[in-house]
């Protein structure tokens, strides 16, 4: 095996946090003493995903408090989980960046387990959640989600969905070099990975507040992660339009064959399977139309190249290796 490892110094955690002011003080002091643990310089950038309660007062705070060692990243406006992410990840400067949720779902406990598969050698440190704590809508949906990432970035991992993952520096300047506004990181992240690994991990049930993902929002995300992906769909497009139109054309030769023995009468009673036939071809043109939607609608975005952040302030940021 090539070995590219290169020994692990400083540690980043970036935490993505929308109105999560109820969990905010204990998910800051859970982390403090599980970054303690690692015995390096670190960083936890908490990056403020345009909040309207009083995360952003509470997160400026704690960087006041301990300056150095809590970094608030503040974005102007709501950009979306992943797009926060990406800030919080132009901000940091550890060797091992490390991300999770602020909603105290993804124990920070578990960060020395992701800096130990770092110090043996991955670059990108997956997670499965044992025992997850989720709905059963969002479980099927993760394990078709799951499935179709397995496929397309090649690495078996088997939970895309699990936020509290770690990444190599290397592989972070990769995901910050890509223009594209719709994507999802764990994705990402693997297509520039050389050697991967996959703990388990604990889930917790969300103490506080809901899911800051509304149905609108996860639909999104799902589009998201399907049009980061693959172009497959746009595939699948042409040949489903095509198996259709092969059965309709035969659907024809078998109704004009029965005109023949039939007459007249008989194709006339046939006007309703007509109509089916061309409601299923109206519904399927329209499932297609909606499909290449969701492709130009993100090519469009990606052509008008707006920042997809942008950082208004970064407070408490300090060299790492400062003293060092
Ligand atoms: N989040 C964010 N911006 C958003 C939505 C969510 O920064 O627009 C953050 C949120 O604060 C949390 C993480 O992303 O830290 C995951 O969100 P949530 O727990 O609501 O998602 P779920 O666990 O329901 O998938
Ligand atoms: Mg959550």
């Amino acid at each position: 095996m090539l070995d590219t490892h290169k020994e692990i110094k400083t540690i980043s955690v970036v935490i993505p946090v929308f109105n999560e002011q109820a969990t905010l003080d204990e998910l800051i002091k859970r982390c403090l003493e599980s970054c303690d643990k690692t015995n390096r310089p670190y960083e936890i950038v908490f990056v403020d995903d345009g909040s309207s309660d009083s995360s952003a007062e509470m997160l400026n705070k704690a960087s006041k408090e301990h300056p150095g060692k809590i970094v608030g990243c503040f974005l102007n406006r709501n950009y979306g989980q992943h797009s926060a992410i990406m800030a919080g990840f132009s901000v940091c400067q550890g060797d091992l960046i490390i991300t999770l949720d602020a909603d105290l779902q993804n124990p920070p406990e578990e960060i020395p387990r992701i800096v130990e598969a770092a110090d043996k050698g991955a670059d990108v440190i997956g997670t499965r959640r044992v025992n997850r704590q989720d709905t059963l809508f969002r479980r099927v949906a993760s394990f078709i989600v799951n499935k179709a990432a397995q496929k397309a970035t090649g690495v078996k991992m088997h939970d895309y969905g699990c936020m509290l993952r770690g990444y190599k520096k290397h592989i972070v300047d990769a995901m910050l070099q890509c223009e594209e506004r719709s994507t999802f990181i764990p994705v990402l992240g693997n297509s520039f990975a050389r050697h991967t690994v996959e703990i388990d991990v604990a889930h917790h049930e969300r103490v506080a507040g809901d899911s800051k993902y509304s149905l609108w929002k996860l639909i999104n995300l799902q589009f998201n992660l399907l049009t980061c992906m693959t172009t497959v769909p746009l595939r699948l497009l042409s040949v489903v339009g095509g198996i259709i139109s092969a059965l309709g054309m035969l659907f024809a030769a078998f109704i004009i064959v029965m005109r023949f023995i039939k007459g007249d009468d008989w194709t006339a009673q046939g006007v309703f399977t007509l109509f089916a036939v061309s409601f299923v071809l109206g519904g399927v043109q329209l499932i297609g139309m909606g499909l290449l939607g969701e492709y130009i609608g993100r090519i469009y975005t990606d052509v008008r190249a707006r920042p997809r952040y942008f950082i208004q302030t970064v407070t408490g940021k300090r060299d790492l290796l400062a003293g060092k």
